[in-house]
C-alpha cells in the first residue's frame, strides 16, 4: 500500500531506502531476519549471552561487599530467577528458530510480553517488579551486543537502510554513526531535541514527531524521506520514485556547489565580516568542520564524551580529546562547553529521574553539585588551553552567584596547576551561555563578569515559552519568532554589543536560513551551527546588505501579530 506520513522536519536531504524498525521501548533493539543457515548460530549466541549473564550475577553475589545490605542477595536471587523464567530463557530460543529473527529482537518481544503480565498485577509491589525484568533483559542484551559487535546485516552490506524508532536517545544515536543509516525517523521528539541535533550532525535526513510511524511501517518497506519537508512516502510508485531520485541528485549537486564557498570569507555586501563557527559533539567531527570552512568551533558539546559509558572519562582522557580539537583547529577559536548533562542527556546508571529534568539538576547546576567532576573537567580544559585557542563556555547560568562560584572553581584549578608546574593559558576566556530568560534579562551584569557570551536559543525558547523542546505534542508552539523571544534576543545582542563583549548564537536558530538576516539585523556578528549548515548560511551572508535590512528588522521587532511577523520575515528574506 502506498501512503504518506508527515512529521517535524529536522535535517534536510532526501533519502530513499528500506525501513529498518527498532523496538518501541527505552531498549532500542534492531530487528532483522536471518538466513536459515545462521539460525543455529544465533541460538548459540543467545545461549552464550544467557550463560554469561548468569555468571555475572553469580559473581556479583559472590563478591558482594561486606557492608551491602541483605536485600542485595534477595535482589540478585530475584534477578537469577527472572533469568531462568521460561519467557526469558526458553521462549526467545523458540522464536529465533520459528521466525528466523535475531536474538535481541526475540528477547525484547518476550520481555514486553512478560512486562505486560506484571503490569496487570493489582499488587503494587508485584507491578513494580517489571523494572527488574527490564534490568535483567538489559544485562542479557549487553552481553549479546558486546559479543557480536552488532551491526544489522543489511546496513553492513551497504543497502540503504532507514532507521524507524519510537524514540532514540541522543546517546544511542551518536553510537549509530558508523551504521550510516540513510535517514532517521522517530515517533517522538521536537526539532531542537538533542536527538534532532545529533541527527543533523550526522548529516542524515531526519524527521521526528511522526507519532505512529513505528506502528504503520513494516520492516523493509520502501521509503522516500524528504528531510526538509518532514514527509515520508511509503512504498512509492515508480513515477514518484523517479521524481525523488532526480530531486536527490539535485540536492547533492547544490550541496557540492555550496562547498565551493569553503575558503571565502563570510562578508556582507556592505563589507561587514561575519564569523561562522561550527558546533561539534565529538573530536572526530573536526573533518566536517574543515570541509565546510568554519572559522572556529563555537560550541563543543563536551558532555557527549560522557555518554554511553559506565566509567566516566578521567582527566587525561578528557585532556587528550580537548587537545586534539584545539590542535586540529590550528589557532582558530575552540569554544568548549563544560558538560551539560541532565535533561535528555543522562549519565549511564543515573538512578533518580527528576519529575522535570529540563528544570532540574542540569548543566552548571550539576557541575556545582559534583565538584570533583567539575574540577576534573576544568583541569583537562585548562591543560588543553596550552595547545590552541581554547575558550571555556558555561551552560545554563541563571544567576550571578553561579558565575561567581564557577569563576572561583577556575581560580582554584589554576592554582593547583601552578603548584604542579603544569602549563596552561593564563588568559583563557570564560564565557557563559544565555539560555534562561533570567540570564537574558540580566545581560548587563553578565557582560561585566564574563569574557564572552553565547545564546543557546534552543533552551532560551524552551524556557521562555515553557515548551518542552523534546515533546512533539507541543512542538507546534515552539516558536523562535514569538515576540517575547525576539525581544530577549534583541536585548541580549544589543546589551553585549554595547558593552563590547563578543556574543554569538549557537542554538539551532543560528543555522536556519530563515533567520540569518533577522539575526544579522539584530546586530549578531557571530554564528555557530552544525557544519553542514555553514555553506548555505555563508551564501546568505554574502547576499545580505546590513543597511538594507535594518528598517525591516525594526518593524519585525515592533510587530506583535505572528502572521505579520512572518509576512515581514518573508520580505526580509526575499
Ligand atoms: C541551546 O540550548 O541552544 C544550546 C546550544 O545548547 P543545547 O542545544 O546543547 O542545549
Ligand atoms: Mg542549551
Amino acid at each position: 500500500m502506498n501512503f504518506t506520513l508527515h512529521g517535524i522536519a529536522v535535517s534536510s536531504g532526501i533519502a530513499i531506502g528500506h525501513a529498518h524498525l527498532v523496538s518501541h521501548t527505552s531498549l532500542e533493539v534492531v530487528h532483522y531476519k536471518l538466513p536459515k543457515r545462521l539460525v543455529d548460530e544465533e541460538v548459540a549466541r543467545f545461549d552464550a549471552a544467557l550463560m554469561s549473564t548468569r555468571e555475572e550475577l553469580a559473581a556479583l553475589r559472590a563478591n558482594r561487599p561486606q557492608q551491602a545490605a541483605a536485600e542485595f542477595d534477595a535482589f540478585l536471587d530475584l534477578h537469577l530467577m527472572i533469568l531462568d523464567d521460561e519467557h526469558i530463557s526458553r521462549a526467545p530460543r523458540e522464536m529465533i528458530e520459528r521466525e528466523q529473527c535475531n536474538a535481541e529482537w526475540a528477547l525484547k518481544v518476550q520481555m514486553d510480553d512478560l512486562v505486560m503480565h506484571f503490569e496487570a498485577f493489582e499488587d503494587a509491589y508485584l507491578r513494580e517488579r517489571k523494572t527488574d525484568v527490564v534490568q535483567v533483559v538489559e544485562r542479557v542484551l549487553k552481553a549479546l551486543i558486546g559479543r557480536s559487535g552488532h551491526v544489522p546485516p543489511a546496513a553492513r552490506h551497504g543497502v540503504n537502510m532507514i532507521l524507524v524508532a519510537h524514540d532514540v536517545s541522543p546517546a544511542d544515536l551518536i553510537q549509530l554513526k558508523p551504521h550510516q543509516f540513510s535517514a532517521i525517523l522517530t515517533d517522538l521528539g521536537g526539532a531542537t531535541s538533542h536527538t534532532a541535533i545529533v541527527a543533523r550532525g550526522l548529516n542524515t535526513p531526519c524527521v521526528v514527531g511522526l507519532h505512529h510511524a513505528r506502528e504503520l511501517l513494516r520492516e523493509n518497506d520502501l521509503l522516500i524521506v524528504d528531510g526538509a519537508q518532514g514527509v515520508i512516502i511509503v512504498n512509492p510508485d515508480r513515477h514518484i520514485l523517479a521524481e525523488y531520485k532526480l530531486r536527490q541528485s539535485q540536492f547533492e549537486q547544490d550541496r557540492q556547489k555550496l562547498k565551493l564557498l569553503r575558503t571565502m570569507r563570510a562578508t556582507t555586501l556592505d563589507g561587514t565580516s561575519i564569523e561562522l563557527h561550527a558546533n561539534i559533539e565529538l573530536p572526530h567531527d573536526l573533518a566536517e568542520v574543515k570541509e565546510n570552512g568554519a572559522t572556529g568551533i563555537g560550541l563543543f558539546r563536551s558532555e557527549f564524551l560522557f555518554l554511553n559509558r559506565d566509567e566516566l572519562p578521567d582527566e587525561d582522557e578528557q585532556f587528550e580529546a580537548y587537545r586534539a580539537v584545539a590542535k586540529g583547529m590550528k589557532g582558530l577559536p575552540v569554544t568548549i562547553r563544560t558538560f551539560d548533562l541532565g535533561a535528555d542527556k543522562q549519565l549511564n546508571g543515573t538512578k533518580r529521574v527528576a519529575s522535570n529534568p529540563a528544570l532540574g539538576l542540569r548543566a552548571i547546576r550539576l557541575c556545582l553539585a559534583e565538584p570533583k567532576l567539575f574540577r576534573t573537567q576544568l583541569r583537562a580544559l585548562l591543560r588543553a588551553s596550552h595547545y590552541g585557542n581554547v575558550k571555556i563556555l558555561v551552560p545554563m547560568l541563571s544567576s550571578v552567584s553561579e558565575i561567581n562560584m564557577t569563576l572561583q572553581f577556575v581560580v582554584a584549578v589554576k592554582q593547583s596547576l601552578d603548584n604542579e608546574g603544569i602549563p596552561y593559558n593564563r588568559a583563557v576566556q570564560i564565557g557563559g551561555m544565555i539560555e534562561i530568560p533570567a540570564a537574558a534579562l540580566m545581560i548587563n551584569v553578565f557582560t561585566k563578569k564574563l569574557d564572552f557570551l553565547s545564546i543557546g536559543t534552543n533552551d532560551l525558547i524552551q524556557y521562555t515559552l515553557a515548551i518542552d523542546r523534546t515533546d512533539e505534542e507541543v512542538a507546534h508552539l515552539y516558536d523562535p519568532l514569538h515576540p517575547a523571544v525576539l525581544h530577549l534576543l534583541a536585548h541580549v545582542i544589543g546589551g553585549a554589543n554595547k558593552a563590547g563583549v563578543p556574543v554569538s548564537v549557537c542554538g539551532e536558530m543560528a543555522g536556519e536560513l530563515a533567520y540569518t538576516r533577522l539575526l544579522l539585523g539584530l546586530g549578531l556578528r557571530q554564528f555557530s551551527m552544525n557544519s553542514a549548515q555553514l555553506p548555505g548560511t555563508k551564501q546568505r551572508v554574502l547576499t545580505t546588505s546590513l543597511p538594507d535590512i535594518a528598517s525591516l528588522t525594526q518593524k519585525i521587532l515592533r510587530a506583535d501579530d505572528p502572521m505579520k511577523i512572518r509576512e515581514l520575515l518573508g520580505k526580509l528574506n526575499a
